[in-house]
C-alpha cells in the first residue's frame, strides 16, 4: 500500500491517492487551481493507476473542491458522510463566500455511514465516525498497515477547529479520546492539513489532550 500525499488549495489541505497494486483512491480531493487537476491527474495516469472511488472524511469546502474536476475524468463513485448531505449541498454558497469563483459543484454523490467499509486490493478499509469538528466527520481505518486518514479531528500537536457550523468542541474530545485513542497506539495518522504523526505521540504530548 501506497500513500501519496499533495497538499493544495490556499487552504493548504492534504490530498491523499493511497494505491494498492494498479488500484487507487482518493481521499479528500481538494485540488482547485489548474495546476494541481494537472499534477494530481498526472500522477494517478503516470502510474497507470485506476482510480475506484473517492472518500471524503468531511464536506468542508477545502476537501471538496477537487471533485468536479476528478470526476469529469474518471467519472467514478463519490462517497460524503450521510449527515453532511445538508452540508454538502450548500457548498456553491460557501465558495462563493470564500472567493472561490472556479468552484464546480459535483452533485452525484453517495451517502454513506459509518457501517460501511471498503476495500482497496487485498486492504480492508473500515469506517470510523469521529463528529466534532464537522457534523458528521468519518476516518478511514487501514487496520492492517496500521493507517488512519483522519481529515481535520487530530493533527500534530492539535486538533481541529470547532467553530464552524456543525462544530462541537467536547464531541469533537469524545471523539478522540472515545474512538481514536482506541485504533492503536502504533496507527500513523494523516490529516487533513499539516505533516503525518502517530497516536502514540499524540497521547503522548499533544497539548490540547493532555
Ligand atoms: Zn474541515
Amino acid at each position: 500500500m501506497l500513500v501519496k500525499t499533495f497538499t493544495f488549495n490556499d487552504f493548504q489541505e492534504n490530498t491523499y491517492v493511497v494505491s494498492s497494486n494498479k488500484k487507487c483512491i482518493v481521499i479528500d480531493p481538494g485540488n482547485y487551481y489548474e495546476h494541481e487537476n494537472h499534477e494530481l491527474k498526472e500522477y494517478i495516469d503516470g502510474k497507470g493507476f485506476n482510480l475506484e472511488y473517492i472518500l471524503l472524511t468531511h464536506c468542508h469546502i477545502d476537501h471538496i473542491l477537487g471533485l468536479k474536476y476528478l470526476n469529469d475524468y474518471y467519472d467514478t463513485k463519490v462517497y460524503i458522510p450521510s449527515k453532511e448531505m445538508e452540508m454538502y449541498k450548500k457548498s456553491e454558497e460557501i465558495a462563493l463566500a470564500y472567493g472561490l469563483s472556479y468552484y464546480d459543484h459535483f452533485n452525484n454523490v453517495h451517502c454513506m455511514t459509518s457501517d460501511f467499509s471498503f476495500t482497496l486490493g487485498e486492504y480492508k478499509i473500515k469506517v470510523i465516525e469521529i463528529p466534532g469538528h464537522s457534523p458528521d466527520h468519518f476516518g478511514f481505518l487501514f487496520e492492517d498497515s496500521k493507517v488512519c486518514f483522519s481529515g481535520d479531528v487530530i493533527f500534530k500537536n492539535s486538533i481541529g477547529r470547532t467553530d464552524l457550523p456543525g462544530g462541537n468542541h467536547e464531541t469533537l474530545i469524545k471523539s478522540i479520546k472515545g474512538e481514536l485513542f482506541n485504533i492503536g497506539k502504533d496507527v500513523i495518522i494523516y490529516p487533513g492539513h499539516g505533516p503525518k504523526t502517530n497516536m502514540a505521540d499524540e497521547i503522548k504530548s499533544n497539548p490540547f489532550l493532555v
